[in-house]
Formats: C-alpha cells, sequence, structure tokens
C-alpha cells in the first residue's frame, strides 16, 4: 500500500483539497504536523479501516478483560503510518474518530486526540522487530506471572506461537524510553513479552494475530499459576517447544 504525501513547508502552498483539514494540533501538546497528506480515496479508506480495527480491538480488551479502564493500547501499521489509540480515552465506547494517525517518528498526521503514553514502545516495535501490529495488555495473570518469574514457563506447546519461551521484560516508568528499550531486548527472537509489574506486549502480522497472541499469553500464564497454587508444575522441554515452533512454521499459521 503506497501513502502519497504531499510535503510542503511551513506556511508554504498547501496541496490537494485538504481532505484531512480534521487533522488539528493542540497547542502545548505535541509537534505540529509540518506536512499534510494528499491521500487518494483508496488509500483514505484504508486508513478508515485500520482506525476502525484499532477501535475494535480496542474495546475487545476491555470485554476480555485484558484490561481495566483506559489502560493498555493497541496499533496497527499502515504503509509508512501507524494507527494508535489515543491516551486516556474510554475503550468501551471508543469510535475510529478517537484512533490517532502517526508516521513511524510518532508524528501526528491524523486525529485531535493526544497518541498513548506508550507510543514510544510500539515504535520500536515496528522499526526493530518488524512487528504490523502490537497489542499492549494489562491482563492480571501475566502481571501476577511477572511478579515471581522471569520468564514464562513452558506449560503448553502453544507457547511456541510466540517462538519459545517468553521472558520478562525488567520494569521501567511507563510511557518512558527505558520501558521501550527493555522490552525490545525482551522481544529478541519472539513475538511476545511479558513487561514486569505492568502487562504483555505482543506482536503480530495483523492486529488480529497480535490480539490472539495476547489472549494466549494470558492464558499460558493463568495456566501456570493455578498449576502453581498446588504443586509444581511440570513443563515441557525447550526442545519440545522447539519442534513445535518449526510445526508452526510448517503449517504457517503465524
Ligand atoms: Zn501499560
Amino acid at each position: 500500500m503506497r501513502v502519497e504525501r504531499s510535503i510542503h513547508a511551513p506556511g508554504g502552498r498547501r496541496h490537494g483539497p485538504g481532505r484531512h483539514d480534521r487533522t488539528t494540533w493542540r497547542p502545548g501538546t505535541l509537534p505540529r504536523p509540518w506536512y499534510d497528506l494528499a491521500v487518494t480515496g483508496i488509500e483514505d479508506d484504508a486508513l478508515l479501516a485500520a482506525r476502525t480495527a484499532v477501535a475494535d480491538h480496542a474495546r475487545r480488551l476491555v470485554a476480555d478483560r485484558l484490561v481495566a479502564g483506559t489502560a493498555g493500547n493497541v496499533s496497527v501499521r499502515v504503509g509508512d503510518l501507524v494507527a494508535v489509540t489515543a491516551s486516556g480515552v474510554a475503550y468501551d465506547t471508543m469510535t475510529a474518530e478517537d484512533v490517532v494517525v502517526v508516521d513511524l517518528a510518532g508524528t501526528p498526521v491524523v486525529g485531535t486526540l493526544r497518541p498513548t503514553s506508550e507510543l514510544p514502545l510500539h515504535l520500536l516495535c515496528y522499526a526493530r522487530h518488524g512487528a504490523s501490529a502490537v497489542v499492549h495488555t494489562h491482563s492480571a495473570a501475566a502481571v501476577a506471572l511477572s511478579l515471581l518469574r522471569d520468564d514464562v514457563p513452558l506449560v503448553h506447546y502453544q507457547t511456541a506461537i510466540f517462538g519459545g519461551a517468553v521472558a520478562v521484560a525488567e520494569y521501567a516508568p511507563y510511557g518512558s524510553e527505558e520501558l521501550a528499550a527493555n522490552t525490545s531486548a525482551a522481544l529478541t527472537d519472539r513475538s511476545a513479552a511479558v513487561l514486569r509489574h505492568h502487562g504483555t506486549v505482543v506482536l503480530g502480522s495483523s492486529l488480529r494475530a497480535a490480539y490472539d497472541g495476547a489472549v494466549h499469553l494470558e492464558w499460558l500464564c493463568d495456566v501456570w499459576l493455578r498449576a502453581a497454587a498446588v504443586g509444581t508444575p511440570r513443563l515441557l522441554s525447550t526442545e519440545q517447544v522447539a519442534e513445535a515452533v518449526e510445526r508452526f512454521r510448517g503449517y504457517g499459521q503465524r
């Protein structure tokens, strides 16, 4: 998908009919976008579809109890742009209009709200890990496990959908570059990470894949907590999970 940018210097001549005049800037909140987008109708539809999908999955986060309140966030990449949930908007009533579009450097392009405070984390997942979509949860079992473990134990072969054992990223303040860096380190050779005292980050080749991964990761953490509550769980070996990773690759299901 190609998105054409009509670049002009600040104060220069504007190009196109201004289809994105709804893009506004609130003084003191974010840098002013220094270009407008001139996109075709089809590409505009793609952006709207992405914003709608982000809003739909944000509402699912609440319904599936993967977040509470306005915690957690969702984004999807469209060409060189990222549609991402806004900061502080209630997910249960979120619509496509509430979803912000930024470029890969984080510059706002479409939308009137401030992007999520975890935007640095999302952008690093796109820049360094080749993600097409990112889901960040504050799910209870994953947070509970992060207080006890440095990785998600190999309780089930479904661990293979993430490429192997999922690591727990060290704690850093929310929204910080340090948290983004810690998470990126934990994502080495994996498509998911647990964030200590915080939640999870799951990458996907699509928003649906990332979301399904987040559901699976929470389920794996919950299974371990249940078993560990009553005994010492048996675990799969790394070789057994590696075999499952190869099988999943063969099925083309990732
Ligand atoms: Zn968070």
